[in-house]
């Protein structure tokens, strides 16, 4: 496992053994051709392996994050759900530190505490309308803020 030939996504080439959820990183950053720089974030949520969010919760944090993210920043491009379900990548325009963007994640979890609905939870707005849960997505995003302060920490030493 340590000798893994360097693979074309990066968290291909991160070593999940050792990372402690939840915690917030910095997946990849892109300058594109014309010098505008993008950030991806790795927002984790469960722990990798040991634990991970119930469908419903994923696609009800995905819905609220994406809706409720970009009122705390305009530079939202994308919030989607890892397949593995231990948590999102979020992408943003900008040369972006975890500095910046922990109290837009912040935010955006403390109005989805307050949220009385998933927005956009309905046939004509999603894919899969019924396959939602509020209370999942309230007592992630409650787990997640209560361990705030060590967000920044990725590994476990
Ligand atoms: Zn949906």
């Amino acid at each position: 496992m340590t000798d893994q030939p360097r693979m074309n996504v990066e968290s291909f080439n991160l070593d999940h053994r050792t990372v402690a959820a939840p915690y917030l990183r910095i997946a990849d950053r892109k300058e594109l051709p014309g010098g505008d720089v993008l950030t991806k974030f790795d927002v984790r949520f469960t722990q990798p392996n040991v634990e991970h969010l119930d469908t419903e919760t994923v696609h009800s944090l995905e819905h609220m994050m994406a809706e409720h993210m970009r009122n705390h920043s305009g530079d939202v491009l994308d919030v989607s759900p890892m397949g593995c379900r231990t948590g999102f990548y979020v992408l943003l325009v900008g040369d972006r530190t975890v500095e910046d963007f922990a109290p837009v994640l912040e935010a955006t979890l403390r109005d989805l505490l307050a949220a009385d609905e998933v927005p956009a939870a309905n046939e004509v707005q999603c894919g899969w309308g019924a396959h939602h849960s509020l209370e999942g997505a309230q007592t992630a995003a409650r787990e997640f803020l209560d361990q705030r302060s060590v967000w920044d920490q990725v590994t476990a030493d």
